[in-house]
């Protein structure tokens, strides 16, 4: 029975109800006057329910769907302006005693080189990731009690944390790790985490299961009540993501969404980030051997929709997408971005011979940062590398009440200008540099309350005269 205030997996991801809400999708797809009202709603920026955002992304009409993409394009502009947040991920381990058929870390893979960082190894990527000007990780690691145990993952992001190299720092760590315990998350939410991510991979509990044959993850309930767990734990920040084409995508998207609502519902608050990552080539795994792959007209559908259903959260694509898809999906809704990954255990500090690749997915957009941050600005976008709110303790609700108090223009604004003037000054190409000083110039006027705009252009002339760093509003 559908109850999204349940604790349990199966009744706030309840399956009859998603294969309701596809009916009413189907049934009301070319429902013009529904759609219009849909729509409507979705202008007033309080978001949609699963069934409504089902109904716009099932909706064939070109012209209701060029006015989705049109909202899309509006809402992404009215929250979050044209700045773009960027981070990368950091793989500490591939050890997994999983069976996922879909990742190249499953347990039954023996010629995968298995590899975890040690302690130095971590300083020295971190240290790499610093020179290439990042400020934001995002921590990856497979499931072995063994040798991934919690306090692995703890100490190294103590050693993240701890680590000053120049004018470098690491100054927020997202970790995706496996679906733990409510003790486990409170050491996470205690050793200063971020945001904490898990992809759900599938809401289809029957899929799912053929899916992870073996393993820990091989229970649904418990892998699906993980963001519960960590609320309790104490973290709210959680960012959702499922692996689009493993199952059918609108069966997904209603799940998600119902996720969303249910996280709502019990805790008040709903999921920080949400990520779409799509199924790719790895080691021993052919996309193309999984019926439920979805085009790239598909997938900016569903960028947008989700854009218009949660106008609050945050959406990531990663470089599992080529320059050309995290183009054309950037305006409709992506806030975030990795730009310069590398989906390996090590290989930041050093490359890896191609032969002892331990990569989890192949990197379609294989660029460095210094050409991402180029790219977005000659664009038109802001890339940030703002971790204030986290810095500051606006997680949560705090973090909410900043988005619809409507001051993110005096705040996320004036920060993504600084931490931009930050990387500008120590990491950039002198050509980077350039284009992103006439780009700053522009977007100060862009700060509408004038005691900011003052207070940024201070801090603006200190680091370009360095005479300090991380400021923040
Ligand atoms: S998806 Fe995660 S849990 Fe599954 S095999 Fe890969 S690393 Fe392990
Ligand atoms: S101020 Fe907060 S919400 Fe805005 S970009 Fe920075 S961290 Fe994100």
């Amino acid at each position: 029975m559908y109850n999204p205030s349940s604790r349990k997996a199966t009744e706030f991801i309840d399956h009859q109800e998603i294969l309701d809400t596809l009916a009413y999708a189907d049934e009301n797809c070319e429902n013009v006057e529904l759609i219009d009202s849909i729509i409507a709603k979705a202008k007033e920026r309080k978001g949609l329910s699963h069934r409504e955002a089902s109904v716009l992304l099932a909706c064939p009409i070109p012209e209701k769907n060029e006015e989705i993409y049109k909202l899309a394009e509006q809402i992404k502009k009215d929250f979050y302006g044209n700045r773009i947040v960027m981070f990368a991920p950091l793989y500490l381990s591939n050890y997994c005693i999983n069976g996922c058929t879909y990742c190249p870390y499953h347990m039954k893979n023996k010629h995968i080189p298995r590899k975890k960082l040690t302690q130095d190894e971590i300083r020295r990527e971190v240290i790499a990731l610093q020179d290439m000007g990042h400020k934001r990780l995002a921590l990856e690691a497979g499931e072995d009690p063994q040798n991934n145990p919690i306090e692995y993952i703890l100490e190294s992001i103590k050693t993240i944390y701890s680590i000053q190299h120049k004018n470098g720092a690491i100054r927020r760590v997202n970790v995706n790790i496996a679906a733990t315990t409510v003790e486990n998350y409170r050491k996470l939410k205690e050793a200063g985490i971020g945001t904490y991510i898990l992809f759900q991979e599938t809401y289809h509990k029957e899929s799912y299961l053929e899916l992870h044959p073996t393993g820990p993850k091989h229970d649904y309930d418990y892998h699906t009540e993980a963001m519960d767990r960590a609320m309790e734990g104490g973290i709210d920040d959680v960012g959702l993501g499922v692996l689009f084409g493993l199952d059918k995508y609108r069966y997904e998207f209603a799940g998600l969404l119902m996720h969303a609502e249910h996280l709502e519902a019990v805790f008040g608050v709903g999921p920080h980030t949400i990520s779409v990552p799509r199924l790719k080539n790895a080691d021993d795994i052919d996309a193309s051997s999984f019926k439920n792959g979805i085009d790239d007209d598909t997938f900016a559908k569903i960028v947008a929709c989700i854009r218009v259903a949660v106008p609050y959260t945050g959406m990531i694509i990663s470089t599992r997408e080529n320059q050309a898809c995290r183009e054309r999906v950037l305006h409709l809704g992506i806030s975030q971005i990795s730009g310069g990954s590398r989906t390996s255990v090590g290989g930041y500090a050093e490359p890896e011979p191609e032969d002892e690749s331990s990569e989890q997915f192949d990197v379609s957009d294989t660029r460095t940062l210094d050409e991402v941050v180029k790219w977005l600005m000659d664009l038109g976008y802001i890339p940030s590398f703002c971790t204030a709110c986290y810095r500051e303790g606006r997680t949560g609700d705090r973090f909410m009440a900043l988005c619809k108090s409507q001051q993110i223009q005096n705040c996320c604004h004036p920060n993504a200008l600084l931490t931009l003037k930050e990387y500008l000054m120590d990491y950039a190409s002198p050509e980077t540099k350039k284009i992103g000083d006439a780009l700053i110039e522009r977007e100060i006027e862009n700060v509408p309350n004038p005691k900011a705009r003052e207070t940024l252009v201070k801090h603006l002339k200190e680091i370009e005269n360095n005479e300090g760093r991380d400021f923040r509003f």
